[in-house]
């Protein structure tokens, strides 16, 4: 089982320190909602979001006498009503081979994502195959190799720089030869140089759906959450380079700084398929949107 999100005192945790047992009340003025702000930017939830947030906390509510208890349970509601829309495990089709594109930038957790997926999926019940698309960097293939060997999954390579749409296609062949559920295809993370990324990007989905015109069927976008507000530019450029069909957030056992995906969840909507809360194998867990709010307001 995956382990819990970041156990670290959340946003209104640093705010007002641990709630004594007799909680002292405050009122809700402009002085604490300014405040309120002040710690859902700094949580990285841009200030856009923050504004929302804060503005539906205070509606009808101004001048009241609250307990940390109270705010924090209605900061809580307000972040969960804002994330449940997007909190959506990888849908499923029926479709053999199932083919999710994963995307991202280098380091973002890619590899690591493609290994929890493959375990996850084979632990279901389902066939899965991995396809090593990023040619140019030898260590990624040999990291997913790992991965595969780990999960017990075959990982499709090829020779290092070779074109990753063939390497794609031939991975469509087994997928179909072997009966495949699913395939995860990796992809290049080089955003310097944009224009080859997205080249290759179109390449790779030109030649698969030479096999399967409905294919891929999921692009995955994985995102570091602790590169905080750049993961709002990351999902900007990718759904620029690719379609971007569901977002992996990883790293948020590292993090306190979780704000980052309320900012993506309103400003995009793009479904959270899951999130990952570790280094290890089994450290992918589903995005539940009422712990999630619970353990960033802390
Ligand atoms: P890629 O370059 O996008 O393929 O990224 P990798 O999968 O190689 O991951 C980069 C680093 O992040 C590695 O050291 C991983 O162990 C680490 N990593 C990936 N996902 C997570 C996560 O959810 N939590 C933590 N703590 N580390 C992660």
């Amino acid at each position: 089982s995956a382990a819990p999100l970041a156990e670290k005192p959340g946003i209104l945790g640093r705010l007002f320190g641990r709630a004594e047992p007799a909680e002292p009340r405050r009122v809700l003025d402009d002085a604490m909602l300014e405040s309120l702000e002040e710690v859902l930017i700094q949580a990285d939830m841009g200030v856009e979001t923050a504004l929302r947030v804060t503005a539906n906390l205070a509606e009808g509510r101004m001048g009241r006498k609250l307990s940390v208890t109270e705010i924090k349970g209605l900061l809580a509601g307000e972040v969960a009503r804002i994330m449940e829309p997007v909190a959506r495990p990888l849908p499923l089709y029926a479709k053999k081979p199932q083919v999710v594109l994963v995307v991202g930038v280098n380091g973002s957790g890619k590899t690591t994502t493609i290994g929890k997926l493959a375990s996850q999926f084979r632990a279901a019940g389902k066939k899965v195959v991995i396809a090593a698309g990023d040619t140019f960097r030898a260590a990624a293939v040999e990291q997913l190799q790992v991965w595969g060997t780990r999960a017990g999954v075959p990982v499709m390579t090829a020779p290092e720089g070779s074109d990753p749409a063939s390497l794609a296609f031939d991975a469509m062949d087994r997928a179909e030869r072997d009966g495949a559920d699913l395939l995860l295809i990796d992809t290049a993370g080089r955003l310097q140089n944009r224009q080859d990324l997205m080249e290759e990007l179109a390449k790779i989905v030109r030649v698969i759906r030479k096999k399967d015109a409905s294919a891929p069927h999921n692009t995955l976008l994985v995102l570091d959450a602790t590169t905080g507000q750049n993961a709002l530019s990351q999902v900007e450029t990718f759904r620029k380079l690719a379609d971007v069909s569901g977002l992996v957030m990883t790293k948020l056992d590292g993090t306190a700084k979780g704000g980052v995906l309320v900012a993506l969840a309103d400003r995009f909507g793009l479904p959270i398929h899951a999130i990952g809360v570790g280094e290890q194998i089994d450290d992918l867990a589903p995005f539940d949107p009422q712990d999630f709010a619970r353990a960033l307001v802390g």
